[in-house]
């Protein structure tokens, strides 16, 4: 197990690394924070000295970060510090471990998601989706925090290097690095020569019991400071949560308010997240009507960075497993399959590497069950299984492979239930039973060496149109002869609910390797369905047409191993409540390392799996 590795390396690196670390805090001091950005709301300053390592018990403590050879994967688990008795003594504490968990991550390179939706009021639903905006990269957590994106579309503005909260130029632009701020409070003068901590209270958050501290900027300490509170867990005295904004902003830009959180992933370190940003006043008399609300999700932290060398090692020459029982060569057919399943696999492979699909998990055997239903049902006999996997990116979307069936993250939280989850499973399958296979040029393993930001460019799964209206013929006769024959009323009042969204939300109906579920604003999938069922009424409160994203499928962002959500139904008091396709605050229930090792009966059927209604 990998966990043994890090105790045993951890051992080892602690002494070293005390001495190593003071020299690299020295070399922080010296160099600027600001390299190349003016003009902009960085919450960052001018560097400031640093105070010297002080001689407080804390800063005594070394973070125990290994000097790690790239590809390595280990962080040294930080030691256990004597009980803090002043409450100065864990201010003195967390501002340590803090400066640990900057090293400790500063040669990863998360995927980062950003999934933006503006507001406009609606007098019966509030505000409601009137655009959105997403955004995927890579986040480099180095010597600045900086972003690279996936989508080649915002490239233009991720070069402008615009890092303000977001800038009231002509039209609102949001910069997607902005949504990656908090990740940490500040990135180069987190202590007490920046800022004034004032202790709260204590509180618990799930399992964890913390100390609440409001944070205040000093006077003319600098632009762009945090403000506001954090959480502090009592054991390590790691900050587990962050709640404010960046503090005083430039002119003509703003700086938006974030929610931040942190899960105890690996031993001795919270790592970020989610960030919760949301601005915008719908009271009465209230000018400014800018409002948006925004989900930025972080993953990926075991990933290898993506840079060309690393590419090299990722060459599959061994993938080809002759299938075949006996030791005669291959018919023709046979070798048709070989070469199919080893494009599969290398598509499987290089998706996972580049951090958009989650290792197959217990999500796949809800997915798998679903399937199952369809294919006993209706007789279909594939000469190889149908595997499932998550992409774990939050626009709706589906593809195959081969004959694997991939399914979003996005679209597994908003689908209502798993009649809805059989119908655009169905698509996928019928793609596959009718031979519709795409993909297997990428047997050819040139074409899986590409950088990791570049994998939309060089991936896709796209069907002719032709090839998208015989799936559909096929699915609904597969929906038909299936357990979910009695329930696709509510496939349709999905596809309405979808159809009834979807003007509004084209970055979230904009697929990136496979077809769409709907185009130009018009649901397209499905459509002999789309009729079928009651109509759509937001205020009959018991007709659950689509859910909010998030509350089906968590993801782990150290392993990027995907797991159910277990929520209780919560009732349903206003036709608001229900908000589908919508983005909420994050609050998850948080509990240390190893408190949950052994994992609550993961869901093994379907029927468990899909609870007929989520909610945050
Ligand atoms: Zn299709």
């Amino acid at each position: 197990m990998r966990t043994t590795n890090w105790i045993l390396t951890a051992a080892l690196l602690v002494s070293v690394s005390a001495a190593a670390q003071q020299a690299a805090d020295a070399q922080a001091s010296a160099q600027p924070a600001t390299p190349d950005t003016t003009e902009t709301a960085q919450p960052r300053q001018q560097a400031a000295t640093r105070p010297e390592q002080q001689s407080t018990p804390a800063a005594s403590q070394p973070a125990a970060t290994s000097e790690q050879q790239p590809g390595t994967q280990a962080i040294a688990t930080p030691p256990t510090v004597p009980a803090p008795t002043t409450m100065d003594q864990v201010v003195n504490l967390f501002i340590e471990r803090e400066h640990g968990l900057i090293k400790a991550l500063a040669n990863r390179t998360p995927v980062v998601e950003t999934y933006l939706q503006n507001l406009a009021a609606d007098a019966q639903l509030g505000p409601v989706p009137s655009e959105d905006h997403y955004f995927l990269g890579r986040l480099d957590m180095g010597e600045t925090v900086d972003r690279r994106d996936y989508l080649k579309e915002e490239q233009k503005s991720m070069q402008s290097r615009l890092l303000g909260g977001f800038q009231k130029l002509y039209k609102v632009q949001y910069q997607p690095m902005g949504f990656s701020w908090m990740v940490y409070a500040d990135r180069t003068d987190f202590d007490r020569e920046h800022y004034d901590f004032r202790y709260v209270r204590r509180e618990f958050l799930g399992d964890v019991r913390c100390l609440v501290f409001d944070v205040t900027p000093k006077p003319k300490s600098g632009r762009g400071r945090f403000l506001g509170r954090l959480w502090v867990e009592d054991q390590g005295y790691n900050i587990v949560r962050l709640n404010g904004t960046y503090y005083p902003a430039p002119r003509n830009s703003y700086f938006f308010h974030m929610d931040s959180w942190r899960l105890n992933l690996i031993p001795g370190y919270w790592v970020p997240a989610f960030i919760y940003s949301e601005e915008g006043d719908f009271s009465a008399g209230v000018k400014n009507k800018l409002a948006f609300k925004a989900q930025t999700r972080i993953w990926g932290y075991d990933l290898k960075k993506g840079g060309k060398d690393d590419e090299l090692t990722n060459i599959r020459v061994d993938s080809v497993q002759d299938t075949s029982a006996t030791a005669q060569d291959a018919s023709p057919l046979q070798a048709e399959r070989v070469w199919q399943q080893q494009a599969e696999d290398n598509v499987v492979e290089r998706l996972t590497a580049a951090g958009l699909l989650a290792p197959e998990g217990d999500v796949d055997r809800i997915l798998q069950t679903v399937v199952n239903n369809l294919e006993v049902t209706n007789n279909i006999d594939l000469p190889r299984p149908v595997r499932t996997r998550v992409l774990l990116t939050s626009p709706l979307e589906t593809f195959s492979v081969g004959n694997t069936i991939v399914i979003s993250r996005g679209l597994v939280d908003v689908l209502p239930d798993e009649a809805s989850l059989a119908a655009v499973l169905s698509h996928e399958l019928a793609h596959i039973v009718l031979g519709h296979n795409l993909g297997s040029k990428y047997a050819f393993n040139d074409r899986m060496l590409f950088s990791d930001d570049v994998t939309y460019q060089n991936l896709g799964f796209k069907h002719i149109p032709e090839e998208e209206v015989a799936a559909d013929k096929k699915a609904v006769e597969f929906l038909k002869n299936s357990p979910y024959a009695q329930k696709l009323d509510n496939v349709g009042l999905f596809l309405k609910a979808l159809q009834q969204r979807a003007p509004a939300l084209s970055a979230l109906l904009t697929t990136h390797l496979g077809n769409p579920l709907a185009e130009g604003g018009q649901v397209g999938r499905l459509s002999a369905l789309a009729t079928q069922g009651p109509a759509l009424d937001n205020n009959k409160l018991d007709q659950i047409a689509a859910l909010p994203l998030g509350g089906r499928v968590k993801i782990n962002p150290w392993d990027d191993k995907a797991e159910m959500v277990k929520t209780a139904p919560v009732a349903i008091t206003s036709a608001r409540d229900k908000m589908p396709f919508e983005v909420t605050p994050f609050f998850p229930r948080l509990s240390r390392y190893g408190a949950n090792a052994v994992p609550a009966a993961a869901p093994t059927t379907a029927a468990n799996g899909t609870p007929n209604q989520g909610s945050n």
